[in-house]
């Protein structure tokens, strides 16, 4: 180690001799001095970095030791007297300020890391390079070292550091897996000093990073056997990974490995090492993968490798990485500039993030294009362009969005061709058309929602949840797309490579993309930046009215406009003629078009207008024939959040297509129909086949926009088909999270309407905890007694109630909470008179043992009817009747499951111990206590084996309640039992969520309970 550090060292006194230099650490590339970028501004700096680093890692301790000499040019204006670095690992000890910020959201990833998995960087010296010791403190992530004298203008300070950083066991960007480390953030790393803000050393809570361009010259010593990548170009390649060990490693010999099967090994554990050697120009970072399993795949574009190192029970779906990479490298490189690196490593490590030359990634092919492309895409922005991203995420994340779309919607659809013949090509990527593409639905649901709750310009640590800091990436690209709707593509384009080149390996904030876009395009764009980056309004226009008039022999289109949202863009509109010819209409938002208008269009006046203001516009369009259709913004550019009414013709934009339960793309300009078969079986009516439909535009599982959903399905010629029918929509001028809707179902066995409100109560879009509240009104009749299942009773009449619900979701650390108290009470012009009361309390605790624990108190009055009545055993008849897997009515299950109550539906006392169902009770106090003890069975030889290959969970519980009949007779009942769940992955998220339960128990204490199996397609609880 030591040797090869003179060696390296005497290598590089030797190479500024002969280039006339006087001092061996003077860098190469000392950053950018004050005035040297004019262009820029004359202000503008970057101070200079050259690193030398000499780490040794030691797996068996998750190690890493190591010492570092910087040395830094101070090219600002400013006499600097103390420096900041990071030491990031810091971050992943508990109590860190990381820890605080993350458990303050639920997320006890950092705080229940147990000892042997602390982070942590220890400094052991800081030195400067005279040998005296600097002065030190440490505050969590960062560390200010105080200089032995003050640094002016233009000279440089040396700084050697002894450190020693540890792997911690936290679901971090440093991490470690079975069988790989990715080393990321582990030297102590220089903050940025800038022009902008100073010293950015913003503690590190989890996001983003930001460095100085330098030069890395770095060496890591680890175990003989790891296969390492890293940033930089490797000096001693034929001593680490010579050619017939690269031929050993080629993952061509393993594409029929079958999945996760074992590695083989491909050099023994000898108890020696090897030193891998690197040197980086013009990079911000340095970072390394290592594992003994990786295998390499190599593809190269015009003199640039791109390398693959997927694990070897990966390999067999890593085959086409490094040449999907090489695809992104040519097309980005002509696209926005050349890729400056001589190399590009993508890796199989369980993760989705860029480093300089190295992006860490997971997946499969094909599945793994999209998130290859995205980190590629970062040695653009991020990598060459070096953003401040902690500051402000969007000009990394959403730049790199953009341009991994734009490749994805032209040179992927092209290429797929030659890569992808197969299941891919014609099941998945076609379907996401460009215009999806180009729109990421994420942006556009926020936007709905009213949820959007903080603007682009946003610091990353200030997003209060990651669903809304999502939007960095998604709209972002929107706002580029958008900018192209304004500026015209060429001009975007022409944005973009000049942003690039003239921030090549420099430090841009947004001002300067905003000023670079002003240059280029020669226009004021204020209004849109301000738009898109300061404010959180949305695009929303309409077409409301779409006529012809006849004048002599000329033809005029009057067209009125209404603008909804509060953003203003300039509108593409399109119309079709009745000769079916097409006129273009472009309404500009400012004085002239901003973008080149062929002369065949048709510029109107301009609409200048904003929010409530001016926000009608009709204009009259000289044409040749009657208009049949006019559309805004065909090429699906505009993030229009609501564009059904961006279209008037002869046909509401509607889509059918078929329901394929599981791949869902909603398409932009047109609400979505899915159909699909359904059926029902009873054995009255025999098979009840019929279609099934479900309904809506830009639909999304937060937030519940308006949708339909029913079926229809023919029952015998005498007999009324079968409906069922709910809608559910938005209640806007309350706000986006309250909702009406309407249920309806009328059957062989009963007619049932609910008309119901939810409100929703949250801080948040995504997370807990939040409230639910809702009102429901009810009507519900028997149709025919012998509908019945044999296994219930069912009283005729027409029953009317209201229910009242109230539920509230929270989330601590290892427990989550779940509660609702539920009132229902008979009105008005009901047949029986009733009330019940129910109230639920489920904590769920994540320990070693998992504990849940269900309480639940249930009360009814005597009128109530049997179906809705609870029962002891499990939920009432009535909603286990309304369950969409067990309707039917007679006949629909096995009536064998019936008999004795073998078939348990979860609910009331979840007990399974044999117990009449016939007795009726007036209440019910229980607690359900239940765990799932494979943590202790894993001890066992084969547990897991067996386990994993039936996909079962074992399931252990204790129930214990109390009831009182109505004849008045109470009761208790303490049993145990055992039993085991697998989940029903085979049938469709789409038809449900379900779990083959088996289990039974016996009674402890009872007086009439027996012991009993049941059989359930739910979880207990
Ligand atoms: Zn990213």
């Amino acid at each position: 180690m030591r040797v090869l550090k003179w060696i390296l060292t005497i290598q590089y006194i030797f190479t500024f001799l002969v280039a006339g230099e006087t001092t061996a650490y003077l860098p190469q590339h000392p950053g950018t001095p004050l005035g040297s970028r004019p262009d820029i501004s004359p202000d503008y700096f970057q101070q200079g970095i050259y690193y030398m680093i000499d780490a040794t890692f030691n797996p068996e301790t998750d190690r890493i030791s190591g010492s570092e000499k910087l040395t830094y040019t101070n090219n600002s204006p400013d006499t600097l007297y103390y420096v900041y670095f990071h030491v990031y690992q810091n971050a992943f000890i508990p109590g860190s300020y990381h820890d605080i910020f993350d458990s303050g959201k639920g997320n006890d990833n950092i705080r229940t890391l147990t000892k042997a998995d602390h982070g942590g960087q220890t400094i052991l010296s800081v030195q400067d390079g005279e040998g005296g010791s600097l002065s030190y403190t440490i505050d969590d992530t960062n560390m200010e070292v105080w200089l032995s004298r003050p640094l002016p203008p233009g000279e440089p300070a040396i700084f050697i550091i002894e450190f020693e950083t540890k792997f911690s066991g936290a679901d971090a960007r440093m991490h470690k897996g079975d069988d790989y480390y990715v080393g990321s953030q582990w030297y102590p790393k220089m903050a940025v000093y800038d022009r902008k803000r100073g010293w950015n050393n913003d503690y590190h809570l989890g996001r983003e990073f930001y460095g100085d361009f330098g030069i890395f010259e770095w060496n890591l010593t680890l175990p003989a056997n790891y296969i390492v990548g890293g940033t930089g170009r490797l000096l001693n390649r034929d001593e680490v990974l010579p050619a017939d060990l690269m031929d050993k490693l080629d993952i061509t010999q393993f594409a029929d490995k079958p999945l996760k099967e074992d590695p083989s090994v491909i050099i023994e554990p000898n108890g020696k090492t090897k030193t891998w050697v690197y040197r980086a120009d013009q990079v911000h970072d340095i970072a390394w993968i290592a594992s003994p399993s990786f295998r390499i795949g190599v593809a190269e574009w015009d003199g640039i490798k791109v390398y693959s190192f997927a694990r070897e029970q990966h390999a067999s779906k890593w085959q086409d990485a490094a040449e999907i990479g090489a695809i992104f490298i040519e097309d980005y490189s002509n696209r926005w500039g050349r890729y400056r690196y001589h190399k590009m490593i993508v890796s199989d490590v369980e993760d989705g993030m860029e480093y300089p030359m190295l992006t860490a990634d997971s997946d499969l092919s094909p599945g793994y294009i999209g998130l290859l492309g995205h980190e590629i895409g970062h040695n653009w922005f991020y990598g060459q362009i070096g953003s401040n991203e902690t500051y402000r995420a969007f000009l990394d994340e959403g730049f790199t969005n953009y341009i991994t779309s734009v490749t994805m919607d032209s040179v992927w659809e092209k290429n797929s061709g030659t890569f992808y013949q197969g299941w891919y090509k014609t099941n998945y990527y076609p379907k996401k058309t460009r215009k999806y593409i180009r729109n990421d639905l994420l942006y556009l649901q926020f936007a709905r929602s009213g949820y959007e709750r903080y603007p682009l310009n946003t610091h990353s640590d200030h997003y209060a949840e990651y669903a809304n800091y999502r939007l960095v990436y998604s709209k972002t690209a929107s706002m580029l797309y958008n900018l192209e709707t304004v500026l015209g593509k060429d001009v975007v384009n022409r944005i973009m490579q000049t942003y690039f080149s003239r921030f090549l390996f420099q430090h841009p904030y947004p001002e300067d993309f905003i000023r670079i876009a002003g240059e280029v395009s020669g226009k004021q764009l204020d209004w849109f930046f301000r738009e898109w980056l300061d404010e959180t309004g949305t695009i929303d226009y309409r077409i409301s009215k779409l006529s012809s008039v006849k004048i002599e022999d000329n033809y005029f289109v009057k067209m009125t406009l209404k603008r909804h949202g509060t953003m203003e863009m300039p509108l593409d509109i399109r119309l079709t003629l009745a000769d079916s010819t097409v006129k273009w209409v472009h309404i500009p938002n400012r004085k002239d078009p901003q973008k080149p208008i062929p002369d065949s269009w048709f510029v109107s006046k301009t609409w200048v207008g904003w929010n409530r203001f001016n926000n009608t516009f009709s204009v009259d369009i000289p044409v040749q024939a009657s208009v049949t259709e006019a559309k805004i913004d065909p090429s699906g550019r505009l993030s229009d959040v609501y564009q059904l009414d961006n279209i008037k013709g002869k046909y509401p934009p509607v889509r059918i297509q078929m329901d394929n339960l599981y791949k869902y793309y909603p398409t932009l300009d047109a609400y979505d129909i899915y159909v699909r078969p359904s059926f029902t079986y009873n054995s009255i009516d025999g098979l009840n086949p019929g279609i099934h439909w479900f309904s809506g535009y830009l639909l999304d599982g937060n937030i519940r926009q308006y949708h339909t959903e029913g079926a229809i399905r023919y029952r015998l010629p005498s007999k009324p088909p079968e409906v069922a029918l709910f809608m559910e929509t938005p209640i806007r001028f309350l706000n986006g999270l309250t909702h009406g809707f309407l249920n309806y179902e009328d059957t062989g066995l009963d007619n049932l309407m609910e008309i119901g409100y939810t409100a929703t109560v949250r801080s948040t879009l995504t997370e807990k905890p939040y409230h639910e509240l809702s009102l429901i009104y009810r009507m519900n009749r028997l149709n025919d007694p012998k509908y019945v299942p044999i296994w219930q009773s069912w009283e005729a009449g027409l029953n009317r109630s209201i229910i009242l619900n109230h539920q509230y979701h929270w989330k601590q650390g290892k427990i989550t909470g779940d509660y609702e108290v539920k009132y229902e009470t008979s009105i008005h012009g009901s047949r029986e008179q009733f009330t019940q009361y129910w109230v639920t309390t489920i904590h769920r605790i994540k320990w070693d043992l998992p504990l849940d624990i269900r309480t639940f108190i249930g009360w009814q009055s005597d009128g109530t009817p049997s179906q809705m009545a609870m029962k002891l055993t499990g939920d009432t008849y009535f909603n286990s009747a309304h369950a969409s897997w067990m309707y039917g009515g007679r006949g629909g299950l096995p009536s064998f499951l019936f008999h004795g109550d073998h078939f348990q539906v979860p609910g009331g006392g979840n007990l399974r111990s044999l117990i009449s169902p016939a007795i009726r009770l007036r209440w019910q106090e229980v607690i359900n206590l239940q765990t799932d003890p494979s943590s202790y069975f894993e001890q066992i030889a084969g547990y897991s084996t067996v386990k994993d290959y039936l996909g079962i969970t074992p399931l252990i519980f204790v129930n214990g309640a109390m009831y009182e009949s109505t004849s008045g007779r109470s009761d208790a009942i303490i049993e145990f039992g055992a039993g085991i769940t697998r989940p029903m992955s085979i049938i469709p998220p789409a038809l449900g969520t379900y779990t083959l339960r088996i289990d039974g128990a016996v009674p402890l204490w009872g007086p009439d309970a027996g012991s009993k199996v049941v059989v359930s397609l739910q979880q207990a609880f």
